[in-house]
């Protein structure tokens, strides 16, 4: 059964929540693209401007995620991801800004220069270890466990409560949902790139408010789509859970496409190239390598394919990553 926005805000208000985010982000039109297209009004949704450490989607799911953290009487933030990880760049921003200390263990990989994130990880004060890839999950499992040995207590921002990240695109959601209102904007279909969190987060808000919305998901790293569909769906169920909504769920609500990755996770790819510059070049607005590039190469396809009619609108949700762009410049073609 569908609840109240008020209703809805409620159950998010009661949950312990930091301040990190400027919020709303905008939601702003991309009139030459869409011109350029001859295609859908193409809307974005600014999330690469969430403003702490040039933004990005994480800095608003950290408000609820690492809130439990600080609940919880977490002292150091751990990542561990890809060299260029936004995630890591993130964790350590905040973690600087709540006096905590972070830890990333990255891994020696193609992107490993000091450089974008990494760069900007190291100047959040954060201690970096980049081993090779293949002993990336040994070395962080050794170091969770060497700072607990120490008395620490380490909160990993990939693992720990990550249902809250979810739980903040709930939040998202509602933001959005006032501001197409406020614009007159009715969206046919949002797309984005997301692991899991963030889709699984707006699928859930529009379904606890019984608003038939299409949320098209591209996948950052190449999987199987029904299975990740079955992951949505757990995940989804977890969330509701957390705000005591009673939903119909099913796999078939969660639409992604791993079908625009191209090789590996963090790969430009002929498509994803194309569309960055594009994006770049009729509206003067950064996509980033790893995801949001990827997001808009599908939404191109969809566009060229005749998915959309040119009297729709599609939100494009901008999840951020821009800083990962200064290691890619070969990647790029310079
Ligand atoms: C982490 C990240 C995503 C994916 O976030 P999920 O939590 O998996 O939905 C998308 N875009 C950017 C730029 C990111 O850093």
């Amino acid at each position: 059964m569908a609840i109240s926005r008020e209703e809805l805000k409620g159950r998010l208000a009661a949950l312990p929540r930091l301040q990190l985010a400027s919020l709303p982000t905008p939601l702003e039109e991309l009139k030459r693209l869409s011109a350029h297209l001859a295609g859908p009004q193409i809307w974005v949704k600014r999330d690469d401007l969430t403003g702490l450490a040039f933004g990005g989607n994480k800095i608003r799911e950290f408000e609820y995620q690492i809130a439990q953290a600080v609940e919880q009487g977490c002292d150091v933030l751990v990542h561990s991801a890809a060299a260029q990880s936004n995630q890591s760049r993130q964790t350590a921003a905040v973690a600087a800004k709540l006096g905590l200390s972070a830890v990333v263990v990255g891994r020696d990989d193609a992107h490993a220069q000091t450089q974008g994130n990494l760069l900007l990880t190291h100047l959040f004060g954060a201690e970096v270890d980049l081993p090779a890839p293949e002993e990336q999950a040994q070395a962080v499992a050794a170091k969770m466990a060497a700072l607990t040995a120490a008395g620490h207590r380490p909160f990993h921002t990939s693992s720990d409560a990550r249902i809250f990240r979810s739980v903040a695109y709930v939040d998202g959601a509602l933001e959005l949902l006032a501001q197409c209102e406020e614009q007159g904007v009715a969206p046919a279909a949002i797309y984005l790139c997301s692991g899991a969190h963030t889709h699984v987060g707006l699928v859930v808000a529009f379904k606890a408010l019984g608003i038939d919305m299409r949320v098209v998901g591209i996948s950052p790293s190449p999987r199987d789509d029904r299975e990740a569909a079955e992951g949505h769906l757990a995940l989804a169920r977890e969330c509701a859970a957390v705000l005591g909504l009673d939903l119909a769920l099913q796999a078939e609500d969660f639409e992604s496409y791993a079908a625009f990755v191209g090789p590996d996770y963090g790969v430009v790819t002929p498509e994803s190239c194309e569309a960055l510059h594009l994006v770049a070049q009729q509206e003067g607005l950064l996509l980033d390598p790893s995801y949001t590039s990827k997001a808009m190469a599908g939404l191109l396809a969809h566009v060229r394919a005749g998915w959309w009619r040119p009297d729709q609108r599609l939100i494009f949700l901008h999840t951020g990553g821009t800083p990962a762009l200064f290691a890619y410049a070969k990647d790029l073609g310079y």
